[in-house]
């Protein structure tokens, strides 16, 4: 159901891709030779962040192509949207200047785990306040201005189905809808229902390659059947699947990350997601961060399983603390959170609440 796409079709396909963003910038500035300049820097930023490389392959899926999990899939509403702002990113018109193109949503505090890493544990387990209208009210003024892409978390956001089903629906045809899920609960029935309404990625949890130690840091001892399960039946569908994985110190030293891809790779899995560890939540005071050498040994699987030839059969490897390095953080700009109480923040990890004032100049008015 996912084709990996390399080669002639890879470049053929990225080429068609340019021209799609090029003509949005042409009717967004009535002027084709400013889009192309405002492209070729988008261009330019994007081969910057990533090391002044180029990614070579892309996966294709039911007639869409997408490259990794944070941009959505071409042809697309979604894709269309969100590369609108993105372009204003870089240049605005005189009649619009936002840049907001990503909503991250958590939609429930309830979660079957009690991970070492949790950023939410504050607030986890207590009675969900906002109903299914609260999240359209909120959610459908940002898609109305824009935003291209929705991504839907918690706690554990398959805890709330049927409203997560309502949801994707809603946004169906306009948005790249994704699930940043533990795969708790996720059948083929379920994967099947999430494909049906209009779900195009999910992004799975795998925080060790050895059961019993991830399922000993995710508190829970179903938690990497529940991986394995989730991963099998959204490919089964065709829904698009990333892993996120929260290495520790001890995992990056002993090569364990280089084995979670290994299984990535053998399952199918087409996109690995590093996160660096922050301390937040339940890591809050916790000498967890990763130390520079570690940094950068991450930094240099990525660009050895995305660049070299050798690699090209195995996932796509993001790492985004590495990219930070070369861009300034998106959060509160280009993406932004809105928290299971309705406040929105930057970042599910920055939890200091984005002043309204701020919101209503640069970002959008509907978080008035
Ligand atoms: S990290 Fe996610 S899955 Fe783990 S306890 Fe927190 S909300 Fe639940």
């Amino acid at each position: 159901m996912i084709k990996r796409v390399v080669g002639i079709e890879y470049h053929a396909i990225r080429f068609l891709m340019l021209i799609n963003i090029w003509w949005i910038g042409t009717r967004l500035y009535k002027n084709p030779f400013k889009s192309m300049v405002v492209l070729i820097k988008l261009l330019q930023n994007f081969t910057r962040m990533m090391g002044g490389k180029t990614l070579v392959r892309a996966f294709k899926m039911e007639g869409k192509y997408a490259w990794d999990m944070f941009n959505p899939a071409w042809p697309s509403p979604g894709f269309n949207a969100f590369f609108k702002r993105h372009l204003i990113e870089i240049q605005a018109t005189q009649e619009d200047n936002r840049a907001l193109r990503r909503l991250i949503v958590a939609i429930t505090k309830r979660c079957p785990l009690a991970c070492a890493h949790c950023s939410e544990a504050a607030t986890l387990y207590q009675k969900d306040v906002l109903s299914l209208t609260d999240y359209y009210d909120k959610i459908d003024p940002f898609v109305d201005q824009g935003v291209g892409q929705l991504v839907f978390s918690g706690g554990e956001p398959l805890s709330r189905f049927d409203e997560l089903i309502s949801l994707l629906e809603r946004y169906q045809n306009r948005c790249d809808q994704w699930v940043y899920t533990s795969g708790y609960g996720l059948t083929l029935e379920r994967a099947k229902r999430l494909k049906a309404s209009g779900l195009n990625g999910v992004a799975i949890s795998l925080d060790h390659y050895d059961p019993n130690e991830h399922n000993a840091f995710r508190g829970n001892v179903n938690s990497f059947e529940w991986v394995e399960q989730s991963v099998s039946h959204c490919l089964e569908v065709g829904i698009l699947v990333a892993l996120n994985v929260c290495p520790t110190r001890a995992l990056v030293d002993e090569h364990g990350v280089e084995r979670i891809i290994e299984w990535a790779k053998n399952k199918g899995v087409p996109i690995v997601n590093i996160l660096e560890p922050r301390a937040v939540g339940n890591y809050q005071d916790k000498d967890i961060a990763l130390n520079a050498k570690q940094l950068d040994h991450l930094w240099k699987l990525s660009e050895r399983f995305n660049f070299e030839k050798v690699h090209i059969t195995y996932p796509t490897v993001l790492f985004p603390a590495g990219y930070r390095k070369q861009m300034t953080c998106g959060g509160g700009r280009s993406y932004i959170f809105l928290d299971f109480d309705g406040q929105l923040y930057p970042c599910p990890f920055c939890k200091l609440p984005l002043p309204k004032e701020r919101v209503e100049e640069s970002l959008c008015e509907a978080a008035a």
